[in-house]
Order: structure tokens, then sequence, then C-alpha cells
């Protein structure tokens, strides 16, 4: 495909006889925020250092910005912003000072009173690195992994560890870069995350690709189905049903009145995701990606 960022066909990597990735095939369209999700020991970090050019792969073939990641230099790695879980970040310099030295690292730098603006820093820009509080130093790692005004964006768990209002502030930084046609890469263990900035999302369990979709039809129709709950005779009772309103509506009829704890919901994407990785459920989509999901891997 012309307008992939990355493209990924039949990647497996082993570590002695176990597969940590296996026959995984997906693209990342140039503009698009994709997010990669599964429990632990999935084969995520795998997968994406595999695209970092941090780990080889023992086969199948990979295309990171035109590059095959296992053999590219550093004009490649400098088209890249990577944002680790953890970084072992020099405490001794002041904001500023830090993203000055690392724009001089890149061809194309961004501007560094800009980046400091766009992470809201501004206040801190004087302040050393080690002073600034753990969402501050957050907001320094994405600095720095977009400093280099990467093409390419890869951000690991980038929120863990942040209140609510300081999530929903990062969540408008990357809408910022999305707008700006940056394409994200994105592995997150919060699936509203996910589902408030990813375009589309695979989701990968036990090394095989489970699942893979666009944000607004993941999981099929019947995964996504409205839900009815109420409570009746004591019992809390759930129907998924197309029609929820008409069904609601027929219930309360039969009831004479609005049922207790009458609720209507659809399904969040952490429903959705649930229900394909739990251990008693996994088991059958694990041999195959099946017709609900939403795309078909080419
Ligand atoms: P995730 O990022 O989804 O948590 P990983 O990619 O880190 O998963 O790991 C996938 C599997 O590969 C796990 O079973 C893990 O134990 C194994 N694994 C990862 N790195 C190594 C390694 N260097 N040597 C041996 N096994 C590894």
């Amino acid at each position: 495909m012309e307008n992939a960022a990355v493209r990924v066909r039949n990647l497996r990597k082993t570590y002695g006889s176990r597969a940590a990735v296996d026959d995984v095939s997906f693209d990342i369209i140039r503009g698009e925020t994709f997010a990669l999700l599964g429990p632990n020991g999935a084969g995520k970090s795998t997968t994406v250092e595999i695209l970092e050019g941090y780990r080889r792969r023992t086969s199948g073939e990979v295309t990171v910005l035109g590059d095959d990641p296992g053999h590219a230099g550093l004009a490649w790695k400098a088209r890249l912003g990577i944002v680790l879980q953890t970084t072992g970040q020099a405490g001794a310099f002041t904001v500023r000072e830090q993203l000055r030295q690392f724009a001089g690292y890149y061809p194309r730098p961004r501007d560094v009173e800009e980046v400091i603006a766009a992470v809201g820093l501004e206040e801190k820009a004087n302040t050393r690195i080690s002073k600034l509080s753990g969402g501050q130093q957050r907001r320094m790692d994405v600095a720095l992994g977009i400093i280099g005004n990467p093409e390419l964006l890869f951000l690991d768990e980038p929120t863990t560890g942040f209140d609510p209002q300081a999530r929903r502030e990062f969540w408008g930084l990357i809408r910022r870069l999305q707008g700006e046609g940056t394409t994200i890469l994105l592995t997150t263990h919060y699936l509203d995350e996910a589902a408030q900035l990813a375009d589309r999302v695979a989701v990968i369990d036990r090394g095989l690709l489970q699942a893979i979709g666009p944000i607004a039809t993941f999981g099929g129709e019947d995964a996504r189905m409205p839900r009815v709950t109420w409570r009746e005779g004591g019992t809390l009772h759930t129907e998924s049903t197309p029609a929820p309103w008409a069904f609601a509506r027929s219930l309360a009829e039969r009831l004479g009145g609005e049922p207790d704890e009458l609720e209507i919901r659809r399904p969040t994407l952490e429903d959705i995701y649930l229900g394909m990785v739990d251990p008693d459920e996994a088991v059958a989509p694990a041999s195959s990606p099946t017709s609900s999901t939403s795309e078909t891997l080419s």
C-alpha cells in the first residue's frame, strides 16, 4: 500500500521455541493513529520494538517509512519519534536546555518554544527536569519525542500515572499532533484512551492478531449491539438488541411504568476488548480472526 507508514506482513519473532509474535500482518496508514492493544505478554512491545529497529525479527516483512527497520540508518531514525514507557532523562538540565540539545540532533527539528508551549510546560521552561512532577516529566518525554518533527510517533503507555485532568490535556496535545498529520502508533492499557484517540485498533493476544478495524465498527455488529438492563422480580436482566428504545418501551408497557434500574448503553471498546481476550472466551478467536472483525487482512 503506497500511503502506508508501516507495513507488516507475516511477522514472526521467536524466543527459543516460543513465538512471542506469530504471523502478524497490518498496515498503518499515513496520518492515522493506530492503537495496539493486548494483555501483558501479548507481544506488543516485541512488535513495536521491531518496528523501531530495536529488535530483530525471526521472519516476515516489515517496512517503516519506506525502509526495513532491520537495516535502516540514522537518517531514517531521525524521522521517528519514540516515547518509551520509562525514560532515563538527565535531571540536571532545564526543560528548555534539554530540548535545545535534542533539537540539535535532528535535521529538521521543531521550534523549541513551540514544543514547550504544545506540551504546556511554558511556566517550567527554566525548571530542572528533576524538579518536575510525574505528569510534567511525562509531557517532557513527549516533548523530546516530537522535537525532531517526526513523521511517525510511537507512544508507549503515554498517560500511565496521569490524573484525569492531565490525561485530558494530554489527549488535547495528541489531537493537535494528529491535526498536523503525524502518524501515531499508540499502545495503552486504557481502552477509553484508545477509543478517544485512535482511528483504528488492533488486538493482539498470545502473539496472534485477534482483530483489527476502525474504532467505529470494531468488534463487529454483534459485539457492538446496544444492551438494555433492568431489574425485575429482584433479578438484573440484560437484553442485547438493535432496537433498544423500542424494547424499553415495550418493557415499560408490560411492567406498567419505567422498569427499575433501566439502563441502555452501547458496549464500550473496553467491553468489546474484554470479550476478545477473556481467557475463558479467547480460545476460539485465538485460532481464527473471525468474520466479526471489521477489516480483512490483506
Ligand atoms: P507485551 O508488550 O504485550 O506485554 P512482550 O512483547 O513484552 O509483550 O512479550 C511477549 C512474549 O515474549 C512474552 O511471553 C515475553 O515473556 C516474551 N519475551 C519478550 N522478550 C523476551 C526476551 N528478550 N527473551 C525471551 N522472551 C521474551
